[in-house]
Parts: C-alpha cells; structure tokens; sequence
C-alpha cells in the first residue's frame, strides 16, 4: 500500500478508536485533534517524513486511552508501529504518580523513534495546556504539569533540536529551569 494510505489508515483507526473521547480544555475539543497535532508536529516541526514515526504518532494514545490491544496494532500496523506505540504507552494498572515518575526513568531507555513521538507529544500538551487551563486544574497544578514535562524531556535530550528547541522555550517562559 502507498505511504499515504497507510497513513490515512492509521488516521481513520485513531478517529474511531477516540470517537466518543474529548479533550480535558473547557471547549471539550475532540480528541483525535490531539494524536493528529502531535503526527503534525513531528512532519511539520521536527522535519520528520518516516511512516512508522508518523502513523505511531497517530495512534500513540489508543492502547492507553480505548480498548486497542498492542496486539491488535501489530495486526493491522505492523511490528514497528507497535513498538513504538508500546514504549509510549504508560502502564495503566499503576497509579498516577508512579506512573509519571516511570515515565522519567524509562525515556531514556526507549527507542529514537519512540523518543520523537514523546517530544511532540509534550509539546502538543503544553502549547495546550498555555491556550486554556483544563477544567478543574489550578495553576500549580498546570505549573507542576510543566515542572514533570520538563523532567522527561531532560531525559531524553539530542533527540530532535527543532522540537527540543520549542519545548525549552516555554518551559523558560514558565520559569522552570533549564
Ligand atoms: P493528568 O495526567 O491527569 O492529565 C494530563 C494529561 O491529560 C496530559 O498528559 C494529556 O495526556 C491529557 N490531556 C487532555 N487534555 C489536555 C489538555 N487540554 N491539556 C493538556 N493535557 C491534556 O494530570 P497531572 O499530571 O496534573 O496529574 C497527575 C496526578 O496527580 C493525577 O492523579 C491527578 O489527579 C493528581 N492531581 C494533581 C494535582 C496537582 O496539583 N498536580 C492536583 C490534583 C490531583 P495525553 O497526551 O495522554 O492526552
Ligand atoms: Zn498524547
């Protein structure tokens, strides 16, 4: 199959797979704007054209976030695809905290790949998070939501200058040093 139907497919599957899920802003922006802004981050901002990269990007919160099974993005997206979407997908049996501290420590050891898709993925939430504060989040909790970004991007850095370059500006912005 050509490359942009692969991508249109990976595309359609997250649209699906998100359907009946909003964003955490106050508009309730649907949710396939997120995976799709992050796949456009990395081909727009990061210079990025690989497929794998792109269509994990796509589907980076749908083992997390619906009922997809890694399985079931092997299947129909192949072993790489699945990979990634597996090193960036948190284990949700794990409380909250824990995992977030699990992300810190694991970044490093996740592919380059997997590592693109976990740049984009913060940038696309903190751009989000300057636009409009999320229902019910105070401003220490956003501060404190940029305080861990920040942490996992140290984690993984000389993974992408463009995108590293972006995120060290607003976390400057918000006075967390760099
Ligand atoms: P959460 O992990 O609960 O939420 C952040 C995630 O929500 C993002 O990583 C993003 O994930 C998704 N998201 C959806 N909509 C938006 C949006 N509009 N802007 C940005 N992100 C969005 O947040 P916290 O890290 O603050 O919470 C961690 C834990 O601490 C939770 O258990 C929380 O309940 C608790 N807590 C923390 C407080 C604090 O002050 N820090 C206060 C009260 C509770 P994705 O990319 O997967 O969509
Ligand atoms: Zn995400």
């Amino acid at each position: 199959m050509a490359e942009v139907t692969l991508l249109l497919e990976a595309t359609h599957f997250a649209a699906e797979k998100h359907r009946r899920q909003r964003r955490k802003d106050r508009e309730e922006t649907p949710y396939i704007n997120h995976p799709i802004g992050v796949a456009r981050i990395l081909s727009h901002e990061a210079g990025i054209s690989d497929l794998a990269v792109l269509q994990a990007a796509l589907l980076h919160d749908t083992v997390e976030d619906t009922d997809t099974t890694l399985q079931e993005i092997e299947e129909k997206f192949g072993q790489e695809v699945r990979k990634i979407v597996e090193d960036v997908t948190d284990d949700k049996t794990l409380p909250k905290m824990k995992r977030k501290q699990l992300q810190i420590e694991h970044a490093p050891h996740c592919s380059h790949k997997a590592k693109l898709v976990k740049l984009a993925d913060k940038l696309y939430n903190l751009r989000d998070l300057n636009r409009c504060t999320p229902n019910g989040w105070s401003e220490q909790r956003v501060q404190e939501y940029f305080q861990w970004a920040f942490q996992v991007v140290n984690a993984i850095r000389g993974t992408n200058t463009a995108m590293e370059k972006s995120l060290d500006q607003l976390f400057r912005e918000r006075g967390v040093a760099a």
